[in-house]
């Protein structure tokens, strides 16, 4: 049992800003507790005015999210999604559900991201989307991939759960898509426990968004007065959270520049204190190409060589430190590997076997950090 005084640091503690219980009050005493109520409105509002996305639905999960993608695509038996290798499982399993074949692509040698010069050789006849994934925040090359989106009719979405708050070229991403998906679990930048949003920026979308949100019927519009009952109108799935979650994330929405301000300055802290590792060719430091912005999603560094990064995660965790490895390329994966087309991704292997994602959350004092920080250079001494 670790508690509050003992020298452990986590790798994510989930940061409550203090108004969260009295936002969940006033949901209680609203007696309006199911979904679409006044903290869902608040929140789209929000998104859709400072980000400009075309329309945004709140969902249980970026999981959700996707599978909402899935079915605003139209995905069926046969499609095929090209997707990166090095994300989280929902990223392609979303896809998968709808019968599609998942076409896995590499990372770009830099950085973890989907490598954009590697998409096009990957489109056939039968490809329906490309994924993207803004890795620890940082975008995609959004400008090569939408030319190829263009060029073969395809969907470009993004998989922004990681990615609030951060921009391409000035462009806020989740807007650049024609539908994005945020998550808003307790890793995350900001969260709701669970959470997650649908960014739908193709207005051709949009009415169809808000049906299979709403299992399928057209309830948005009839509590819009703009039908006289409501039906059954498309497939679709519950998809919207209750006021509950709104209300928690409201909270968090309210100090967004707060939390992003603190946030900044720890991955700073990181990059300054750990700069001549980098230097020194013991370790690689996270890298954001000129088009991106940080959004301090996460700090991770790159070791060379598994067994280095063996005995970095030991080590730190002997001294009470808990850093982590990320994913496992999904195309080698138990459930994966056998439909997989056999091509290597040795990017993607790369950052399965070299990145570590260091502790870092909004309460993360200096000290804390100093450790972190002087324990990874005593290692490499
Ligand atoms: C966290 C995450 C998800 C899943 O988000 P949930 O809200 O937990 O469903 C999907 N994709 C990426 C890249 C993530 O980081």
């Amino acid at each position: 049992m670790t508690t509050v005084n003992t020298p452990i640091i986590a790798f994510n503690r989930p940061y409550l800003t203090g108004k969260e219980a009295h936002y969940l009050y006033q949901a209680v005493l609203s007696q309006k507790l199911s979904g679409n109520g006044e903290f869902t409105r608040r929140c789209h509002d929000f998104f859709e005015k400072r980000y400009g996305f075309g329309k945004c639905l709140l969902t249980t999960s970026c999981t959700d999210a996707l599978e909402m993608c899935a079915l605003l695509a139209g995905i069926g038996p046969g499609d095929e999604v090209i997707v990166p290798s090095f994300t989280f499982v929902s990223t392609a399993n979303a896809f998968l559900l709808r019968g599609a074949n998942i076409v896995f692509a590499d990372s770009r040698p830099d950085q973890p991201n989907i490598d954009e010069t590697a998409v096009e050789a990957l489109v056939t006849p039968r490809t329906r989307a490309i994924v993207c994934v803004h890795y620890a925040g940082v975008a995609c090359q959004m400008d090569a991939l939408s030319d190829i989106a263009r060029r073969h009719n395809l969907l470009l979405i993004e998989d922004a759960a990681q990615a609030v708050d951060s921009y391409f070229n000035g462009k806020p991403l989740g807007g650049i898509g024609q539908l994005a998906a945020f998550s808003f679990h307790e890793t995350k930048n900001i969260h709701s426990g669970e959470g997650g949003m649908l960014a739908v920026n193709d207005p051709s979308f949009f009415s169809k968004s808000e049906i299979i949100w709403e299992k399928g019927t057209n309830r948005s519009a009839f509590f819009r007065g703009e039908v006289d009952k409501y039906n059954w109108v498309e497939m679709g799935s519950s998809f919207l959270p209750s006021e509950i979650t709104a209300a928690f994330l409201w909270a968090q929405l309210e100090n967004l520049d707060l939390i992003q301000k603190r946030r900044l300055q720890i991955w700073e802290n990181y990059r300054a204190g750990l700069a001549d590792l980098e230097t020194s060719g013991d370790l690689r430091l996270p890298a954001i190409p000129g088009f991106a912005t940080n959004n301090a999603h996460l700090f991770y560094v790159l070791t060379h060589g598994a067994a280095v990064r063996e005995r970095l995660l030991t080590r730190l965790k002997a001294a009470g430190i808990n850093a982590v490895f990320h994913y496992l390329s999904l195309h080698a994966s138990p459930f994966f590997r056998k439909k997989h087309d056999g091509r290597s991704l040795p990017w993607s292997d790369f950052y399965t076997e070299n990145l570590v994602r260091l502790p870092f959350f909004f309460e993360m004092t200096d000290e804390q950090q100093g450790r972190v920080i002087e324990e990874l250079r005593a290692f490499f001494r």
